[in-house]
């Protein structure tokens, strides 16, 4: 059978039986197609990404997850060998798709103590004479906490919803704008070690960008979007909501619903609990965690069972997908249309 990809729709030529029949799919899943009495079953396992709304591929999500959560990572403890091997498949991944180093190197590096961490931050230029001297942050923690306690023999806390998942996006994100160049502002994209030692990779980093005198514009953390949220639930949720407008814009911009206040995010104060926070301080701009766990749709927070298996791929490669016309409007308004809000 041959496949032949065009822009919105995949048009497959039957051969066997010399019949031609068009269907609109989603890349990402597998369809069956009934041709006449006998039925043929294909699995599309495209790398072309097709369409306006599905640039982001399954494949390309599920291999950097599983690799990044795999057990040859160690749980990705910052100072390990497995976080090394995390960071150098990050850089990789920059290298490949022309996002420049922002530093010297991909590494910022800091210390906790006597252990070494080192973030990697990647950087792409905006396309715009102006703008482009104002930031917006993705950002996520590729690191995890190594062991946990054992569960039939295995201790290995593999952290795949806690944060491969987010790193994951933010990877696909850089990837994305590298080749469509859609962006007006520069974008950092930027990957965080020791967020489990108290948030200092983070920390690290958002002093050294204000020393710098950088025009942070915004940021993002996506932390855990590994799950999807019940049905009737928003697909997602934003800490810290009624601090600023940036929930709301992003629904705008994206033109849907996607994300919203979730009580319990006010209620455990998760704006403070991850790696936007030390971006807030430093700067005082709108700077969010944006997550699909919500404590009742995932057993495994911090346990060794946060497994690659456990995650719901086509989920995470929807809401990448379903990110991009927001981050676009974000980071391609001709003014700062996203403020923090009065309290
Ligand atoms: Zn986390």
């Amino acid at each position: 059978m041959k496949k032949i990809f065009s822009l919105l729709v995949l048009v497959f030529i039957l051969s066997c039986g010399g019949q031609k029949q068009i269907i609109e799919t989603n890349p990402n899943k597998v369809e069956k197609v009934v041709e006449n009495t006998s039925e043929v079953q294909t699995e599309i396992t495209t790398n072309i990404p097709i369409g306006i709304k599905n640039h982001i591929n399954l494949e390309d999500v599920k291999t950097s997850l599983e690799y990044l959560a795999s057990d040859a990572l160690e749980g990705r403890n910052t100072g390990t060998k497995g976080i090394e091997k995390a960071a150098v498949y990050i850089e990789d991944i920059f290298k490949k798709n022309s996002i420049k180093p922002y530093f010297k190197t991909y590494r910022d590096s800091f210390n906790v103590k006597k252990i070494i961490g080192y973030n990697v931050v990647g950087y792409l230029e905006g396309n715009d004479a102006n703008l482009k001297n104002e930031f917006v942050i993705l950002g996520a923690h590729y690191d995890h906490i190594g062991t946990a306690k054992a569960v039939n023999g295995d201790e290995i806390a593999n952290g795949a919803n806690d944060d491969a998942s987010g790193t994951v996006a933010v990877l696909e994100w850089a990837k994305y704008f590298s080749k469509t160049k859609s962006n007006k502002r520069s974008v950092l994209f930027t990957l965080y070690s020791a967020e489990e030692m108290g948030l200092k990779g983070s920390e690290h980093l958002a002093e050294r960008l204000k020393k710098e005198n950088l025009d942070l514009y915004t940021m993002i953390n996506f932390e855990m979007i590994g799950v999807p949220r019940a049905e009737n639930e928003i697909m997602a949720y934003m800490s810290g909501y009624g601090k600023s407008n940036l929930a709301k814009q992003l629904n705008i911009y994206g033109g849907d619903d996607m994300i919203g206040f979730f009580p319990k995010a006010k209620e455990f104060n998760l704006f403070m609990r991850s790696d936007n926070y030390p971006f807030y301080q430093e700067f005082k701009v709108p700077a969010h965690a944006i997550s699909t766990f919500d404590f009742t749709n995932f057993d495994y927070y911090h346990h060794v069972d946060d497994e690659a298996d456990k995650m719901d791929f086509n989920h995470m490669t929807n809401f990448i997908n379903k990110m991009i016309p927001a981050l676009e409007g974000m980071i391609n308004a001709s003014f700062k249309e996203i403020k923090m809000n009065n309290e």
